[in-house]
């Protein structure tokens, strides 16, 4: 089983490498937030049980978004592998994402991280306007109107929503940001990570990305089995 997770943050350009890399490898692409919605739309126990927090704005804890996963991971037409996108997002759910596979005899073949620096994210995130009347709308990075903060279809005035101010996209990227460099860090560790550059042009970060999992162990000639971990340092262990 071939389990490999993408890595980077949010507006480095995973939405758009990750259908493409799992086409490549041949396995389904299993993004959290689909998982969510499945599993509630399900109505199974455990979906039921994220609902229960989803509905009071909380965030899900990591035992469920595991038990979710590994429901997941357990449908045939995942039977050779998946591709995680938006999981582990932390250093706790990428441990307990280790010790789930290592009781199916798996681990995780390939992390890969799609490394844009914080500013240029900032300038992806930031900038972002729309319109009063009908919310047409703009960046003023990439898309900018053509007379500024006046709607070029309705002549209405453009406003910034709370969320997309840059204080508040600023405070929200940097504890993202914390949290997968905690990630990253625990992949590199295993000796599973490769960083891929972000600011390259798209098909050359396809490129890259496609060749860091050409690269697994035991993927290109054999049965996709990794029975042997690739780390030569454990996490855990004191020094
Ligand atoms: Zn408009």
């Amino acid at each position: 089983m071939t389990v490999v997770v993408l890595l980077g943050g949010p507006g480095a350009g995973k939405g758009t490498q990750a259908p493409i890399l799992a086409e490549h490898l041949g396995v389904p692409h299993v993004a959290t937030g689909d998982l969510f919605r499945a599993a509630v739309r399900d109505g199974s126990p455990v979906g039921l049980a994220a609902r229960r927090f989803m509905e009071r704005g909380q965030l899900v804890p990591d035992a469920i978004t595991i038990e979710m996963l590994l429901q997941r991971l357990s449908a045939p037409d995942a039977a050779d592998g998946v591709l995680l996108d938006g999981f582990p997002r932390n250093r706790a759910q990428a441990e307990a994402l280790d010790e789930a596979l290592a009781e199916r005899g798996s681990v995780v073949s390939r992390a890969i991280d799609i490394d844009v620096p914080a500013d240029d994210l900032l300038e992806r995130l930031t900038g972002r306007w729309v319109c009063r009347d009908a919310g047409h709308v703009y960046n003023e990075h990439t898309n900018p109107p053509r007379v500024p903060g006046v709607c070029d279809l309705d002549g209405s005035p453009l406003i910034q929503r709370e969320d997309d101010r840059e204080e508040t996209v600023k405070a929200r990227l940097a504890l993202t940001l914390s949290s997968l460099a905690d990630v990253v860090d625990h992949y590199r560790r295993r000796g599973v990570l490769r960083v891929v550059d972000g600011r390259q042009p798209i098909d050359r970060v396809t490129a890259e990305v496609l060749e860091a999992v050409d690269t697994i162990e035991g993927r290109a000639g054999g049965p996709a089995d990794s029975a042997h971990p690739a780390n030569g340092v454990d996490p855990k262990g004191g020094a």
